[in-house]
């Protein structure tokens, strides 16, 4: 239970908040222990059959026998004399105090959620900034679906918890509590043997509770693994109809949603075991008291009146104490969820240089830099040293899981050298500020990132200060405006998710406008494989072509690509095989040669 009590400790910061919530419960836990009381005087002074008598001359009497307090006598001749009026007092006094507590409930219900709300949210928000902040290869590596089932769904979980520790059970507790002293103040030798039975209960709870934890953990596990299996199929729908796999997909579906039905059962059925094994407890202990009362009644020590009272307060105590069951089941239920967001909120941020770097102008230098990924047996990038002057064009060719993609990730330090460094102008970017590098690199991928929003949208991304005019130059730098004005709302036409309306080149082209409204002094460009999108080829030569007071670093799979570059990399087994312009590696290198007959597609125009 610790981490669920570790997060919850996040509602303290709301201190005002949580103290009227509480102080709201204690206001309706005493409106129903005020009413409970009154009960006493009523039953036993003004209808007991033989001593009874009316409310006025109750007050006189005690005025008479000069106790503590003096009712003043003003009050006590409004005071009705008749029985009857007396009890219709104390009953329209139960009801004021029924609607105080009632509101005083519903205020602590409203305060209390929201708090729970509200703290859930901050989690929420701080296990997202969290996230954006992990290593790109451990996000990659751990699959996106883990992080967003954590972010969505374990904060629900954990948030039923938080409502049910403050939204209901101190409610509950409260007015158990309150009825439990009414009985006391009635009976107090009942309510010890009540008691005696709680250690019995608590152990009883316990035990439910660890089930409920146990299968709400595998639960939890088994409905990740739904979520990235629905979230694979549908995002790569494309392949599951092209390669008719629509049968296999819905079979490994039937089998990941038969684990979620076959977890959550477990846990269901302990949650169903709590009530009916409370309420057999709770029956055995009401019988034991009768027959202990009845005793007492018997051999005349016992006032029945009293016993009455007193039962019926306990009654009331073990109404209020019975949804608990329930309740810590919810809680121990969101202990698992917030297992699973502490390991997220535990797991290292990149590290972040603190020394300022200003804007690459001079040279970009790979010094003997070597990469291996976690757990890898031989290293993706051996040794590799470049220089590149600033606004030169460099392509990286090689052969499938050549290293090209892990080389540059180094630049803007998505990888981490494992040994070596990247110097920009001279200075290491290890100490770097990551802001200050990041922000003068812009990176197109092979399959670009598009979300859902407008063109505008998506182009400006990362740059939220640019101007409609600023969106629209770097649309046409990147040859994007054309199809952009075709459309029917031009830069404000809303775009499906990942792109899915647009062709795989204008979504290269819109890449390539975020990039370049970047301004950046690095541009890395990874060229699309796809041997048919040679519209997204033209993209990147034009790209290439358009900008000049930039370094680009771009991963050619076509010929004309590499043509547009003054220097051209051959990366073989992570290692640097060559490095010079085309017409000499065509001379003097026999992998460039074999790619350019193999890998290398030339596109005819
Ligand atoms: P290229 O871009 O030339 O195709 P990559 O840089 O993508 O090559 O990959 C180089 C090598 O590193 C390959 O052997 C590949 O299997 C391995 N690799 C790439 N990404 C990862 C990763 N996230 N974890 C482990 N190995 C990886």
């Amino acid at each position: 239970m610790r981490p669920f009590w570790h997060i919850a400790r996040r509602m303290l910061i709301r201190r005002g908040m949580l103290i009227s919530a509480l102080l709201l419960a204690f206001i309706s836990a005493a409106g129903l222990g005020i009413g409970l009381l009154s009960l006493g005087p009523m039953l036993e002074q003004i209808l007991h059959p033989e001593t009874g008598h009316g409310l006025r001359a109750m007050a006189e009497e005690a005025n008479a026998a000069g106790g503590f307090w003096h009712i003043p006598d003003g009050i006590v001749g409004m005071l009705p004399a008749d029985r009857f009026n007396g009890v219709l007092l104390l009953i329209v006094v139960i009801w004021c105090l029924t609607i105080l507590g009632a509101t005083a409930n519903f205020l602590h219900q409203y305060l209390s959620q929201t708090l729970a709300t509200i703290t859930i949210a901050d989690v929420r928000r701080d296990l997202f900034d969290h996230v954006l902040r992990l290593p790109l290869s451990r996000v990659a590596g751990q699959g996106s679906s883990e992080y967003t089932a954590r972010i969505i769904r374990d904060t629900a979980g954990l948030e039923a918890g938080f409502i049910g520790l403050l939204g209901k059970s101190v409610a509950q507790i409260s007015k158990g509590v309150a009825a439990l002293v009414v009985a006391v103040i009635f009976d107090w030798k009942i309510v010890v043997v009540a008691c005696l039975v709680a250690p019995i209960l608590a152990v009883t709870l316990r035990k439910i509770a660890k089930r409920i934890r146990r299968g709400s953990r595998g639960s939890l596990a088994a409905q990740q693994d739904l979520l990235r299996l629905a979230g694979e199929r549908i995002q790569g729908l494309r392949a599951v109809k092209t390669s008719t796999a629509e049968q296999t997909a819905a079979e490994q579906f039937d089998e990941a949603n038969a684990r979620v039905v076959h977890n959550e059962l477990r846990m269901r059925t302990a949650k169903a075991m709590s009530s009916p094994i409370m309420e057999t407890l709770a029956i055995f202990v009401l019988g034991s008291l009768a027959l202990l009362a009845a005793n007492s009644i018997l051999s005349g020590s016992l006032p029945f009146e009293r016993f009455l009272l007193s039962v019926g307060a306990l009654a009331v105590a073990g109404a209020s104490f019975r949804p608990l069951a329930n309740i810590v089941n919810d809680i121990s239920a969101a202990s698992a969820p917030a297992k699973r967001i502490l390991d997220v909120l535990g797991e290292s941020t990149e590290p972040d240089g603190s020394t300022p770097l200003s804007r690459h102008e001079g040279l970009l230098e790979l010094r003997s830099v070597s990469f291996a990924y976690p757990g890898a047996a031989t290293p993706s990038v051996r040794d590799v040293s470049l220089t590149v002057r600033f606004g030169e064009h460099v392509a990286v060719v090689g052969p499938n899981g050549s290293g090209k993609t892990t080389l540059l990730s180094l630049v803007p330090r998505l990888l981490v050298p494992t040994s070596g460094e990247v110097l920009i102008d001279g200075q290491d970017i290890a100490d770097a500020r990551l802001t200050d590098l990041r922000r003068q690199i812009a990176v197109v991928t092979q399959e670009p990132f598009i979300m859902r929003g407008t063109i505008a949208e998506n182009i400006a991304f990362g740059v939220p200060d640019a101007s409609d005019a600023d969106i629209r130059e770097a649309a046409k730098a990147s040859c994007a405006a054309g199809f952009i004005e075709s459309l029917p709302n031009g830069y404000q036409s809303v775009i499906a998710e990942h792109g899915a309306t647009l062709s795989g080149g204008q979504r290269q082209r819109l890449a390539i406008a975020r990039a370049l409204l970047r301004s950046p002094s690095i541009l890395i460009l990874d060229e699309a494989t796809s041997q048919v999108d040679s519209e997204s080829e033209a993209a990147i030569a034009e790209a290439i072509r358009g900008v000049s007071d930039c370094t680009v670093l771009v991963i050619a799979h076509r010929l004309t690509t590499v043509l547009e570059c003054s220097r051209i990399v051959v990366m073989d087994e992570g290692a640097v095989v060559d490095c010079a312009s085309h017409d000499d590696l065509l001379a003097r290198c026999s992998l460039y040669e074999r790619l350019i007959r193999t890998q290398l597609v030339a596109v005819e125009s």
